[in-house]
């Protein structure tokens, strides 16, 4: 038979049961990184929100795009447990800190150009593009195929960042110039926007190579601080309006070839990741990288149609100035080399892919382009 004087430790003892009950809850809510925190099928319930930083103006389109495609996709793909918001340069670092920013896990992710980089890691300017170098088909070919992304994640595993190939523009245009070019004396003194090694070459070949970052060229251009640009090609130089502020526009892109931007990703919050969301942060920059040249290979044509219709001059670099360039390229990269271990390392990899891709192509991608070329009617844009 229950006696009432034991009431007061029944209540003690269900009241000790009960807050026992809700400090489990409660310690089960706020672990929401624990494994044991799976929904009905399987997949961890736990959700992460990141930041990606990038180097371009927010909403430009072509290279801007890329880190916002690579969000969408990931947003989609892992319905909704990992979702990235992109910020533009100054939104929470300026274009040139989105390497430190994700290094020190300000942001998970960037979305930029390796070049941009080579004050701090030299061999980063393999991963953008090399003058005279690897087109953007033989660059992937060298990442994903051959030694070129794991050298990538050796290059900056000492920063805690995990690269990602991050889209490609293709063949660039030479740039935009306030004034001719007949021949390579025409260099000296000339101010220009250029970036990477590129850069140095420009300063070599008696230019004065200029650091500026997207947002900026135009201004620029338009008050004189710089007499020429190079910026990316038709589609991209036309949503910078650079048609508006310089009348000649050179082809071709010897400086990049195929330039390469980069997803980076904070090594550790990767590493946090369960492993599906991983692969699909993995598989989600491979589809935005590959978009990219897809864009504008699309959108190329029409804007440089639009350019020559609205008065711009299209010319072709001088003879004279191509072979001086591609000399001071290979004093640039030699000084390069010998300077860095890691840049020697990355540079004997390149190079060896490059040669045989080169030869290979000679008689896949040249010979194909110069057969199709002898049987069709020409197809030039007029130069005016
Ligand atoms: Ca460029």
């Amino acid at each position: 038979m229950f006696e009432r004087r034991y009431l007061p430790v029944l209540v003690v003892i269900l009241v000790a049961l009960l807050v026992t009950v809700v400090s489990l809850w409660a310690v089960d809510r706020a672990n929401t990184q624990s494994p044991l925190n799976s929904s009905s099928d399987g997949l961890s319930s736990v959700s992460y929100q990141w930041k990606l930083v990038t180097t371009w103006p927010k909403n430009l389109p072509g290279l801007g795009a890329a880190p916002e495609n690579f969000a969408r996709y990931v947003n989609k793909m892992s319905a909704g447990r990992l979702t990235i918001r992109v910020y533009g340069a100054g939104e929470i670092v300026p274009a040139f800190e989105v390497f430190d920013a994700v290094s020190q896990g300000v942001a998970e992710m960037g979305h930029g150009a390796a070049y941009y980089w080579k004050g701090k890691i030299p061999a980063a300017v393999f991963y953008t593009a090399v003058p005279f170098g690897m087109t953007a088909q033989e660059m992937n070919g060298w990442l994903h195929y051959g030694d070129g992304l794991a050298l990538w994640r050796e290059l900056y595993a000492p920063f805690g960042v995990t690269p990602f190939a991050g889209g490609s523009t293709g063949v660039q245009m030479a740039g935009w110039f306030n004034r001719e070019l007949r021949s390579a004396a025409d260099l000296k003194g000339l101010k220009m926007r250029i970036p990477g090694l590129a850069g140095e070459v420009f300063d070599a070949a008696g230019g004065t190579a200029v650091r500026i970052a997207g947002g900026e060229i135009y201004t620029s251009m338009q008050t004189g601080v710089i007499d020429a640009v190079e910026w990316v090609g038709p589609y991209n130089d036309r949503t910078l309006g650079l048609n508006e502020v310089a009348e000649y526009y050179y082809y071709p892109g010897w400086h990049e070839p195929g330039a390469m931007l980069e997803f980076t990703v904070n090594t550790q919050a990767f590493e946090a990741l369960p492993e599906d969301l991983q692969a699909i942060v993995e598989y989600a920059a491979r589809a935005a990288n590959q978009n990219m040249l897809d864009e504008f290979t699309a959108r190329n044509n029409e804007s440089l149609r639009t350019l020559l219709a609205g008065g711009s001059k299209l010319r072709v670099l001088p003879d004279d100035v191509l072979q001086l360039l591609y000399d001071k390229s290979i004093l640039v990269l030699e000084s390069l080399i010998e300077s860095d271990p890691m840049a020697q390392k990355i540079a004997d990899s390149y190079e060896a892919f490059a040669r045989d891709v080169r030869a290979y192509h000679e008689i896949s991608e040249r010979a194909f382009l110069n057969a199709r070329d002898k049987v069709l009617p020409p197809v030039n844009f007029i130069e005016q």
